[in-house]
């Protein structure tokens, strides 16, 4: 018997009406792992109404108290990470020093939140002395928060912590791939305060899923982490209803080495780029261009750094499995488009076979290099730990190629060149630019796409004006 993975509404795990379920296979092994819910519009609709019900008395909690509240939870995330961190790695394959980073960026999502939900106000607008005119901020009702398989309490975290401590209630959807994590979050919620029905999770699949749930009138926004076709079919939906969206989706992020950068700095933080959970990250650096008097210095470096990485499913593994099997197809049909379009792998290029674990899918992380920024490899999201290294000549051509996508999620730049990094970021169209290292960033700082990566903004504070609508009182005195 399997366990089974069921939504969690009003409180309580709660079982598909239909009583369908699918199968999850645990990608370290290839064994099936558990079942999860295949919900129905029905049940979604009774996740939203439960939200709804719960809304008002949510939106009159004081701040203090839903920042207390969201504090417990943070707590109670830190010191449950052996129950909840091991249901995502079992879903993910993750290794476990990345779970445990993710564990620490979960919980500080609430803290963060809980603790500035109160400083967070309207101001008094100065129109002389016939007027008091101020601002306030009101939730905009029962949030929608849709998610992917790469990083599921992270992406979770990051948007219901927001949605929560501004006084929304929300109706979160994890992937029908990595479910598990995000109903035990929801539960912990409930052990640490927040009333039945603030916080629900309905696990199925998204061509159902998402559509009932924007279409459904208590639905006032969504906030969707994922690929560009599924952001582009809520969009749609969206038009017509004037539902707001955050969009965070795609990228090919360009990682840029000058050839007056530390380089073996720059080598080491350019492997970490591309091959960060499998490369399954949205922000990953997998166009990295390379000033062209210091390419093949830099190649060879690159490819010391890459041999050293350790793949599988242990616990001290660099790099662990691909976390879907259509996402593990889709990866291999690269090498094949690589191979039509000339390029030969200066390292790996295959499946990695990991003794024990044959049937794991796990892939050896890739350097391809010479490629040119036209090349399909240069221009699509692969989502994998494939990375093209692309010369160029000099800062302009640097950010002609860089800019040179439909995408523009993330960047990086290494140089020693302070002027040089200052003019470069600025030019860059991303929403992100690390520098001297390629990180995924704070809790504190705003992310979001430029272009094709998405809009709106996850993170920050600038994230409370996403999760709330600004009303302006005038009163004549
Ligand atoms: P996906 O678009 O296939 O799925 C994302 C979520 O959308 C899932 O929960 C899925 O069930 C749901 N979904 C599917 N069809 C839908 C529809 N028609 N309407 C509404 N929801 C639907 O993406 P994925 O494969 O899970 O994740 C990988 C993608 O996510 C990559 O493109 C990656 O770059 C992106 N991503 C972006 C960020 C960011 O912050 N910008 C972070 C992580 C991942």
């Amino acid at each position: 018997m399997f366990n089974q993975v069921n939504s969690f509404i009003d409180g309580r795990d709660t079982p598909p009406l239909g009583a369908q379920y699918v199968d999850k296979i645990d990608p370290r092994t290839g064994a099936k792992l558990s079942e999860v819910a295949n919900s129905e519009a029905a049940d979604v609709a009774i996740a939203i109404d439960s939200a709804a019900a719960a809304l008002q008395a949510w939106r009159d909690t004081r701040p203090a108290d839903r920042g207390r509240i969201l504090n417990d939870f943070g707590r109670l995330i830190r010191s449950s990470e052996s129950t909840l961190g091991a249901l995502e790695r079992a879903d993910t394959g993750k290794p476990g020093r990345e779970m445990a980073a993710l564990m620490d960026l979960t919980a500080q999502y609430f803290e963060f939140y809980g603790g500035i939900v109160n400083v967070m106000d309207g101001e008094v607008i100065n129109q002389g002395p016939n007027y008091h005119v101020y601002t306030r901020r009101d939730p905009f009702g029962v949030i929608g928060v849709i998610l992917p398989w790469n990083a599921p309490l992270h992406q979770a975290a990051r948007a219901i912590a927001p949605a929560l401590a501004t006084g929304n209630t929300v109706v979160a959807k994890p992937s029908e791939h990595t479910s598990a994590s995000l109903v035990e979050l929801a539960r912990l919620a409930v052990e640490a305060g927040v009333p039945a029905g603030v916080f629900n999770v309905i696990v199925g699949k998204g061509s159902v899923i998402g559509p009932a749930m924007a279409h459904n009138p208590h639905i006032r926004k969504i906030s969707f982490t994922g690929g560009l076709r599924a952001g582009q079919e809520l969009g749609h939906i969206a038009a017509e209803r004037i539902l707001p969206l955050t969009l965070e989706l795609g990228g090919k992020s360009a990682n840029i080495v000058f050839d007056d950068a530390d380089l073996d700095a720059a080598a080491k933080g350019s492997t970490t780029a591309f091959t960060w959970n499998s490369g399954q990250w949205c922000a990953a650096g997998t166009r990295l261009l390379v000033q062209e008097n210091i390419y093949e210095r830099f190649l060879d470096k690159l490819v010391g750094e890459v041999a050293k990485l350790k793949v599988g499913p242990q616990d001290d593994s660099t790099s662990g499995p691909i976390t879907t099997q259509a996402q593990f197809e889709k990866i291999q049909s690269y090498f094949d488009i690589a191979a039509r379009e000339g390029l030969k792998p200066a390292i790996g290029g295959k499946v990695k076979n990991v003794p024990g674990h044959e049937n794991g899918w796990y892939i050896e992380p890739t350097v391809y290099a010479n490629v040119t920024n036209d090349m399909t490899l240069a221009q699509e999201e692969i989502f994998g730990p494939i990375v093209c290294v692309i010369p160029f000549k000099d800062e302009a051509d640097a950010l002609r190629i860089a800019n040179d996508s439909e995408f523009g999620l993330g960047a990086g730049i290494w140089s020693q060149n302070i002027g040089r990094v200052h003019r470069v970021a600025a030019g860059l169209e991303a929403g992100r630019i690390v520098v001297n290292e390629y990180s995924g960033g704070f809790v504190q700082t705003p992310c979001g796409g430029f272009k094709q990566s998405g809009y709106g903004r996850e993170q920050g504070v600038d994230a409370l004006s996403h999760y709330t609508q600004l009303k302006s009182v005038i009163i004549r005195l």
